[in-house]
């Protein structure tokens, strides 16, 4: 018997080509008026689908291969001799491969076509043929994308399609209907959320709030995201090595962690790299702001070194002191090229990754005795408009946190700072919003020198930060993201040798807090805009 082919494509490109081998490989193809016509003209041979049903496309193609000589050639258990008894009673042929892809929704709603266009571009034989041929993928083909045609037909001319890529092409089915399903119920649930609205004088009033009525800024945000994302590298692995991880960037081109970066060396990388590798450029972004050469040394998201200098080589060396026993095993991003002798006092460090926008042939070569370094050229980052964080079955979303000048800065403090102690209390509030709260960063000679990241209390990492500057602490500065609730922290600090300290304010406490300072001989900057980062 011939084989039989159901060809229906909205997207047209490849289909007379993938057509004309099924044709020579001796498959009757059968189309919708459309596709016929596409295939007539690449003189193609075709069936029209009307043709095998007896019944004419109808309804302005709202129905066209919903028939059973269409559905019952494609679901048919060729294994099972009832129904193949059943197909010869009510003459109808096996369909052996269904070549479909759907109308164009998605690209029709995100160019803000009227609900009436919408409505027509929702596909219903597409997927119900989709979805029919997956199902039976035992003995039928589904091609739901052009990028499977080659595969397809290279196999067909070898025989036959392997059940294993029959197999894989039925996931790619189901998962484009679902796609493509969640795109249209995304897209009315936007007009769902938009007649439950009451309206009030033709403007809209807010929702009733059930859980919280705060709500700043909350015509930023759409009532439905759409956004799709694509796969841009699978990972190493995730957190731990027992998960499988992958990243994804936005769809639609625009830039995102690793637009124009390339890895030079070292072993792929893994979800943890990457979540370092976001937090080591941003920060390495904010610090070089003002033209200095700048080195951050981050592990687990959290900076354990930064430092400005005029010397790429000298800002390095003073971020790796900051913390040396916490940089082992770090991912290092500097501002400048890096030439063959910072990369000698690199490599006496393990660095799991190194980014920098350009490496000498002579830095090449002795990092090329560190296989498993991991060496990425890239050039500067721009920070997301917006910032998500998963929680059990949706997502957190924020405007992102910028450190651009919206910040205030008022002297609070009978002492004030010496010039140089307030470019370090600067840099000391770049490095802090980059923490992990609380954040309590001390900072001296444009380098830190002790971090306090992710303690529960302010006074833990003030603490913290202290132990790790050790004799440093004398004459730092430092800064913390959110308020003191209370003294004690500032008092931790005084008490090792802290100069002067940034701090937003803003707690119901802070006359005694800035009297402690005071009393302390501290100066004291309020910026007036925390800067929590979890
Ligand atoms: P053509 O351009 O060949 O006329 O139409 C191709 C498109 O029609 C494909 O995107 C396919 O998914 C879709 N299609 C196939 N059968 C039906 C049907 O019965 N109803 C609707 N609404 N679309 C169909």
């Amino acid at each position: 018997m011939r084989r039989r082919a159901l060809v229906s494509v909205s997207d047209k490109r490849g289909v007379a080509a993938f057509a004309r081998r099924l044709h020579k490989l001796g498959f009757e193809i059968i189309s919708t008026g459309g596709t016929a016509r596409a295939l007539e003209e690449a003189k193609v041979p075709v069936t029209q689908v009307a043709e095998v049903t007896g019944a004419p496309e109808m309804l302005a193609g709202r129905v066209k291969t919903l028939h059973p000589r269409i559905h019952g050639g494609i679901l048919a258990d060729l294994e099972d001799p009832e129904q193949v008894v059943e197909l010869v009673d009510h003459d109808i042929g096996p369909i052996d491969l269904v070549c479909v892809n759907l109308y164009p929704f998605e690209e029709t709603v995100a160019g803000g076509a009227e609900e009436k266009e919408a409505i027509e571009q929702i596909d219903i034989g597409g997927p119900t043929l989709l979805r029919a041929a997956a199902k039976n993928f035992k003995s039928v083909t589904v091609v739901p994308s052009p990028s499977f045609y080659k595969e397809v037909a290279a196999e067909m001319e070898l025989g036959q399609v392997e059940e294993t890529t029959r197999r894989r092409l039925a996931l790619e089915a189901f998962r484009r209907t679902a796609e493509y399903d969640a795109s249209i119920s995304a897209w009315l649930a936007e007009r769902v959320e938009m007649e439950a609205v009451p309206s009030t004088n033709g403007t809209a009033a807010a929702p009733e709030q059930s859980l919280d009525d705060a709500a700043a800024g909350d015509d930023v945000f759409p009532e439905t995201l759409t956004k799709s994302y694509e796969k841009v590298l699978p990972l190493r692995y995730g957190e731990n090595p027992h998960q499988a991880a992958a990243y994804y960037a936005e769809a639609g081109g625009g830039s995102h962690l690793l637009t124009g970066v390339e890895r030079l060396q070292g072993r792929p990388l893994s979800f943890n790299n990457l979540y370092d590798v976001d937090a080591a450029r941003t920060l390495l972004a904010d610090l070089s702001e003002d033209g200095r050469a700048a080195a951050v040394i981050i592990k687990h998201a959290n900076p354990c070194g930064a430092a400005v200098a005029d010397d790429l080589a000298e800002a390095y060396g003073k971020a790796l002191a900051s913390d040396p026993t916490s940089a082992f095993g770090g991912i290092v991003a500097l501002g400048g090229p890096v030439d063959g002798e910072l990369a000698r006092e690199i490599s006496k460090v393990f660095t799991e990754v190194l980014i920098s926008p350009s490496f000498s042939e002579e830095a090449r070569k002795v990092f090329s005795e560190k296989p498993n370094m991991t060496l990425l050229q890239a050039g500067p980052i721009e920070r997301p408009e917006l910032s998500a964080k998963p929680v059990a079955g949706g997502l957190l979303v924020q405007e992102t946190d910028r450190v651009e000048g919206d910040d205030e800065y008022e002297l609070v403090t009978s002492v004030h700072p010496s010039p140089e102690g307030l470019g370090d209390l600067l840099f000391a509030w770049k490095v802090a919003k980059n923490v992990k709260s609380n954040a309590i960063v001390l900072v001296r000679d444009g380098a830190t020198v002790g971090i306090g990241a992710g303690q529960t209390s302010r006074v833990d990492s003030s603490e913290l930060a202290v132990r790790k500057a050790g004799e440093r602490a004398k004459g730092a500065v430092a800064a913390s993201d959110a308020f003191f609730p209370f003294a004690d922290g500032v008092e931790a600090l005084a008490k090792a040798g802290v100069g002067a300290v940034i701090q937003p304010g803003g707690s119901k406490r802070d006359a005694e807090v800035v009297e402690a300072a005071d009393r302390r001989g501290l100066s004291m900057v309020l910026t007036k805009r925390r800067h929590f980062l979890h």
